[in-house]
């Protein structure tokens, strides 16, 4: 068979040869051990918590050793493209401050020295390689038509072959003459054009997964498509292609892939060109609700499969990025005590600190570390963050945040400024209810008494309190005046002396101070009282204590 001539009849218009596409993307000037890695989602306008996870992996492997890290949009795949769906994941990696050294940028538009970055702009280089295959007789065009290939796999099924595929005796085409091969296309057959393997049934390969180590499988035997009768390529012929002249040395991507990794290892050995390191990451699992087992965390079942979901619960982007890089890298916590105010992205991130297990994503840790992040904001931030949040998902609530800002702020700055902030919040979409008293449009006034305290209690309470409630006194002097109630109520004011002989009183000076709480903000569990009541006034304080009293 003349191969040259079979090329120049495949690919007519293909003038450059690799060796031009080796010119034109050499490789990376960087320092020694430098890793570049790529993140490669499909444009399906979804961003998933395990795509977040693995461009995290991506960013901190390459940041961590001084290499390159970029983005890839892999829409060879018509079919699970959505229109834009590259802006929904650009927008999910900037909301959690994800941001890659280079590649594609949004809806058209990208940076660096290796692109296109997008497949679907990158056909040429696929034709170039491809037909540089078929000059050395490693690719051939297949006719074969959807009929024909399940006739195949029925003779396959009849035979009882134990692999199936295009191959061997049962590749039509692999032995097609010129001749055949110029009539097929003058009589305008569509075609595939496919990898002439050489591979064994007798033989291994083995390589090195940087998670999983040394892994042992079969040799690839199949005669792969490599580029669709379209002319766009197969993921495996475009990984191959990309991954070498974008010059990636680790490619990161899920476990899904690892039984693809004997096809791509013939084909960069076909290509000549030198395989990347493999790490293929473990799937993002969860405990379900319903059986309590260890499932993948699903697009379909599970609303915090999506990135999204986070935006609109109002996450902050520390807390989800600290949350994963605790699932990412085991010592990630130990680096936290160590460096409580560092910047996440500088963490030391080791690959070889992943588990090969999928990791369990659980949202109530997430709700904890997040309380914990919020816990560190200043009032000033949290307000921001609120506001902004609000602004999208609660209009009314922003509104009223907005109007007195300074009001919002000192409310929000309760119990903060403090060695030990309380934990209550942990995503913005709590802060509405939970400062809900603060509004007098949404102050919803609670009559539950605690179990012990009679209806006549919280009664003789309010009135008792209402006539020595001074809002200008601090915190000691607030105390002392609800402590100074208590003997008049037959309450003990001091909480060390009621317990030694708790049957000689109704209760001690906290049930009073909570039956103020529940008089005042309609809750029995609140920040600091007396900083609420100055920030309340006392107007609204006296108004809300009198109705309390009126009620029993
Ligand atoms: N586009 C592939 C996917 O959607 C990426 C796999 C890879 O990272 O190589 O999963």
């Amino acid at each position: 068979m003349d191969y040259e001539k079979l090329a120049q009849l495949l690919f007519p218009n293909i003038t450059k040869t690799p060796e031009d596409l080796e010119i034109q993307y050499p490789p990376r000037n960087l320092p020694e051990g430098a890793r570049v890695t790529r993140f490669a989602p499909s444009p399906t306008g979804y961003l998933h918590i395990g795509g977040l996870f693995g461009a995290l992996t991506d960013v901190l492997t390459a940041k961590a050793s001084g290499g390159v890290s970029y983005l890839r949009i892999e829409d060879t795949d018509k079919k699970r493209e959505i229109d834009d769906g590259v802006s929904a994941i650009i927008n999910g990696f900037a909301d959690f401050g994800v941001r890659f050294d280079e590649g594609v940028t949004g809806f058209g538009t990208e940076s660096g020295a290796y692109g296109p970055y997008t497949q679907s702009h990158r056909v040429e280089i696929y034709h170039i390689v491809a037909k540089s295959l078929v000059q050395k007789g490693l690719a051939y065009p297949c006719f074969c038509t959807a009929e024909e290939l399940t006739a195949l796999r029925e003779q396959q099924e009849a035979d009882g072959a134990l692999i199936r595929g295009y191959f061997g005796k049962y590749a039509k085409c692999r032995d097609l003459t010129l001749e055949q091969i110029e009539e097929n296309l003058r009589a305008g057959k569509p075609y595939v054009l496919r990898f002439r393997s050489s591979g064994s049934e007798d033989r291994r390969i083995c390589f090195d997964d940087v998670i999983r180590g040394k892994i042992e499988m079969p040799e690839n035997i199949i005669d792969e498509v490599l580029l669709k009768s379209d002319g766009i390529p197969t993921y495996h012929f475009a990984h191959v292609c990309d991954d070498h002249f974008m010059r990636t040395t680790h490619v990161i991507r899920g476990e899904e892939w690892l039984s693809s990794v004997p096809k791509h290892l013939a084909l960069f050995r076909a290509c000549g060109y030198k395989p990347p390191k493999y790490v293929h990451t473990a799937q993002v699992m969860k405990i379900d609700e319903t059986d309590g087992a260890k499932r993948k965390l699903s697009k379909r079942k599970d609303p915090e499969a999506a990135v999204s979901y986070f935006v609109e619960k109002g996450f902050p982007k520390e807390s989800l990025i600290e949350y994963l890089l605790t699932l990412l890298n085991s010592n990630f916590e130990d680096w936290r005590r160590a460096n409580p105010t560092a910047d996440a992205m500088d963490f030391p991130f080791n690959l070889k600190k992943m588990s090969s297990s999928g990791c369990l994503f659980d949202l109530q840790k997430l709700t904890d570390v997040s309380k914990n992040v919020i816990s560190h904001m200043d009032a000033e931030t949290v307000y921001a963050r609120v506001k902004t949040w609000a602004q999208t998902y609660d209009p009314d609530f922003a509104a009223l945040l907005c109007a007195d800002a300074a009001y919002s702020t000192a409310i929000l700055n309760i119990d903060r400024d403090v060695p030990k902030p309380r934990k209550d919040i942990a995503k913005w979409e709590d802060v509405p209810d939970y400062l809900s008293y603060f509004f007098d449009s949404r102050f919803v006034p609670s009559y539950e008494l605690p179990q012990h305290v009679t209806a006549a209690s919280a009664k003789a309470i309010a009135e008792a309190y209402l006539p020595v409630y001074d809002p200008s006194k601090d915190k000691d002097g607030w105390f002392a005046r609800v402590k100074s109630i208590c003997p008049a109520l037959g309450y003990c004011p001091e909480v060390r002396e009621y317990k030694k002989n708790p049957q000689d009183y109704p209760g001690h000076v906290g049930d009073v101070s909570t039956v103020i709480r529940l008089a005042v903000t309609g809750r029995t569990n609140t920040p600091d009282l007396c900083a609420i009541m100055q920030l309340l006034g006392k107007e609204r304080v006296r108004s809300r204590l009198c109705a309390f009293a009126a009620h029993f």
